[in-house]
């Protein structure tokens, strides 16, 4: 199996590169934030939680999303493999996740973390609120709690993997077709 990670800043792309990965690879595309986003638009309970710490800008808590995921995986009969997109999002997330792979014998290939600067995410941001109907997106101060958000709790994640030597980084600004075939350099 290819369980890769697609690890990066709010902004950073991981959504749009997720689509052209999964296509080439055959790969099942797992995003807590469009699952969460999902849960909100069909009013449910786990929607209702979720929407209370994403209007903040800060995260669901781990064992709600840690809990989600797993039974996202389950959903899939014999995958070649996983994008996990926004998730892990903690050490926490990462060991847990790790945990349960292991216990299924299929452990997370490599981490590919999008590398974009601040000021690049922000603009980024601000475009996609124009569009996306997110209103995470179109307020400036959730946008920067977001950021604090990842540097804090998010960023270690990648510490994790690097431990692991599964960790690569990847030139997160160009054009999308330049940052795609960096991609698929790396997965080979
Ligand atoms: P972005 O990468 O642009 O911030 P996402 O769609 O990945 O967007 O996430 C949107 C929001 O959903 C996050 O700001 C956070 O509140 C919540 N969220 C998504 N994934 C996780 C996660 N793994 N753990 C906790 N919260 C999450």
């Amino acid at each position: 199996m290819l369980n890769v990670v697609l690890f990066g800043p709010p902004g950073a792309g991981k959504g749009t590169q997720s689509e052209r990965l999964i296509t080439k690879y055959g790969l099942v595309h797992l995003s807590t934030g469009d699952i969460f986003r999902a849960n909100i638009k069909g009013q449910t309970a786990l929607g209702q939680l979720a929407k209370s710490y994403i209007d903040k800008g800060a995260l669901v808590p781990d064992e709600v999303t840690i809990g989600l995921l797993t039974s996202e995986v389950e959903k899939h009969e014999d995958p070649k493999g996983f994008i996990f997109d926004g998730f892990p999002r903690t050490t926490a997330q990462a060991e847990a996740l790790d945990k349960y792979l292991d216990a299924r014998n299929t452990p997370i290939t490599m981490m590919l973390s999008l590398v974009v600067p601040e000021d690049e995410l922000k603009t980024r941001l601000l475009e996609r609120a124009k569009t996306s109907g997110r209103t995470d997106d179109a307020d400036p101060k959730i946008i920067e709690n977001r950021i604090a958000t990842y540097h804090k709790e998010t960023a270690p994640v990648a510490n994790f993997y690097g431990a692991q030597d599964k960790l690569h980084t990847i030139d997160g600004v160009g054009s999308i077709d330049s940052i795609t075939e960096r991609l698929y350099a790396v997965i080979g």
